[in-house]
């Protein structure tokens, strides 16, 4: 398949008690590519998966998985796309197994094209394969669900914060093999998460999504240009006359007679804000940076650009 792996026009989620998760998202998710799907706790994430995997059923809009529209072919969209849950949801009195044997039969993966064997080995799970589930640790669990959402050899693999609350072994091992889909199947990753390392360090791409709607979607180096906003929070020996004025530069004064100078440090380097404060007579007894976080990221991108 070239082109769109999923196609995503108007799509509108209001829950039964009137809350609004998503108010018209249009997004385009580029086959191959590892695509994430950003964005602070509520913002809408969770629900345009679940929508994506056919959990939640869309109030309107339209979506195409792998070519097929979701509503006149819903069977074919489902088959082309696997997802792991946010939450853990495994019957404890299933082994990983007979999870996995369960899922490809839902799935209508007939018994000899079944992977289970293959699987165990990817997620690690192959001396845990008869344990009962209630007998696994999270990370084993979690890794459980990602192999669940492979049975089926999907196109797609949709993973919804796969590494929130998980130790730092666990989190290489799924991006490890997670990549290695990518690279040697072609597989379409698409993952959220509200850790902005994350998605730098994994995709290729990134929507950022807040309150239900997208607010930037750009390739991850051009999303990163813009995210190199940095404030320096001085505090001087005296009150000055005036904030100190330089292109580039925006500065404001803060509680307790505090300057903040915000600046891109793509463009203007600390040391430039050093000297404009030297050359405004300020002298400085204490400094400290902030770094933008993905709050800061959100306010300016939503500030900045209209909602996509
Ligand atoms: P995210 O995954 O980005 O944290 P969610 O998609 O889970 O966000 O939630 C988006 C918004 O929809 C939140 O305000 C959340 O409280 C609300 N929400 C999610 N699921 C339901 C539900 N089943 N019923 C009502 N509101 C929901
Ligand atoms: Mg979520």
């Amino acid at each position: 398949m070239t082109g769109d792996a999923i196609r995503i026009e108007g799509l509108r989620k209001t829950y039964a008690g009137g809350k609004e998760a998503l108010k018209g998202v249009d997004l385009s998710i580029p086959t191959g590519s590892i695509f994430g799907l950003l964005g602070p706790n509520g913002a809408g994430k969770s629900t345009l998966i679940n929508i994506l995997a056919g959990l939640v059923l869309k109030t309107s809009g339209k979506v195409d998985i792998w070519g097929w529209d979701q509503d006149r072919n819903p069977r074919q969209s489902r088959a082309a796309i696997g997802v792991m849950p946010q939450e853990l949801n495994l019957d404890p009195f299933f082994t990983p197994r007979g999870a996995l044997e369960v899922q490809a039969g839902l799935y209508g993966v007939p018994k000899a094209e079944r992977r289970s064997d293959e699987i165990l080995r990817m997620i690690g799970l192959e001396d845990k394969a008869d344990a009962y589930a209630r007998t696994l640790s999270g990370g084993m669990r979690r890794r459980l669900l990602l192999g669940k959402a492979l049975v089926h050899h999907p196109h797609i693999l949709v993973l919804d914060e796969p590494t929130a609350g998980v130790d730092i072994e666990l989190r290489q091992m799924l991006w490890k093999n997670v990549r290695k889909l990518n690279r040697e199947r072609g597989m379409t990753i698409i993952l959220t998460t509200h850790y902005l390392e994350e998605a730098e360090e994994m995709c290729d791409e990134i929507a950022i999504i807040n309150q239900g709607a997208v607010v930037a979607r750009d390739s991850t180096s051009n999303l990163l240009g813009q995210l190199d906003a940095k404030t320096m929070v001085i505090t001087p020996e005296a009150p000055p006359m005036e904030l100190p004025q330089a292109a580039g530069i925006s500065s404001e004064m803060r509680d307790g007679g505090l300057i903040a100078l915000s600046y891109n440090a793509g463009e203007t380097s600390a040391e430039d804000v050093l000297a404009l404060l030297h050359g405004a007579g300020i002298r400085i007894r204490d400094v400290r940076t902030e770094q933008a976080d993905l709050e800061d990221v959100f306010l300016e991108l939503t500030r900045s650009r209209p909602a996509a």
